[in-house]
């Protein structure tokens, strides 16, 4: 894999490696009974505060800590990013009732407000 990596195949090489690695992850994780999600290619982890979710635009690799332009907040480049990745995370995790909401459907409890059920003449 190694020697495949150096040729025009590496991105390809790569991707596959990182695959991989995800879906050792997800079934790892499936296996202890943990939640595992899957954030976009998109967001701007290490570009976005973490404190007030602006987003500060794009820094070269050897900015390891910047100042958020809007409140101030002084970010470690790597931890404000994995705050960034575990805040959706959360937010799938639980909905306002603490009701799991996470991947699949589940039943709805007997107290959880929901529709009217109509009477059945
Ligand atoms: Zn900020």
């Amino acid at each position: 894999m190694r020697g495949l990596a150096r040729t025009k195949l590496a991105k390809s090489i790569h991707d596959a490696g990182w695959s991989a690695f995800v879906s050792m992850l997800e079934y790892k994780a499936k296996l202890y009974g943990r939640e595992f999600h899957r954030i976009g290619r998109s967001v701007p982890t290490s570009q976005m505060c973490s404190v007030c979710g602006v987003v500060d635009g794009p820094k070269p690799l050897s900015v390891r800590t910047w100042t958020c332009g809007a409140c101030g907040a002084i970010h470690d480049r790597d931890h404000n990013a994995s705050l960034n990745i575990l805040a959706p995370g959360r937010a799938e995790r639980l909905n306002a009732c603490g009701g799991d909401v996470g991947p699949g459907a589940i039943q709805a409890g007997p107290g959880e407000a929901g529709t009217r059920r109509r009477d059945v003449a």
